[in-house]
């Protein structure tokens, strides 16, 4: 099932919500119009954040796991440990987050539907 923009009716694809880089809103392709998304966004926004956390949480292990073999990495950001080590998990997370959005989410727009 595809989503259409509310204003230009053209659809879009998970691709436009995932260039996007922010939840709840994105730029139509079509019309330039910015549509938004919330209640999935919302509903959205525990698992998000739970998984931010476990992200966090694998990052600072790992910084443990590795610091007697790359004593530099103390000193890094925990969020770079994450990039360099947990990229795929982060990938994955954020394209699952994007998946369902698109799927169940109920887009609108501010302006009016050009008739
Ligand atoms: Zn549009």
């Amino acid at each position: 099932m595809s989503q259409f923009c509310p204003i230009c009716e053209k659809p879009f694809t998970e691709e436009d919500l995932y260039d996007a880089k922010i939840p709840f809103s994105f730029k139509c392709r079509g019309c330039q119009s910015r549509v938004y998304e919330v209640k999935t966004s919302l509903l959205l926004l525990i698992p998000a954040l739970g998984f931010a956390g476990l992200l966090i949480f694998l990052s600072e292990q790992i910084r443990e796991w590795l610091l007697p073999i790359l004593p530099f990495i103390e000193n890094w950001p925990i969020a770079l440990i994450a990039i360099v080590f947990l990229f795929p998990i982060y990938y994955f997370g954020e394209n699952t987050l994007v998946k369902l959005t698109y799927k169940h989410g109920k887009f609108f727009s501010r302006k009016k539907r050009v008739a």
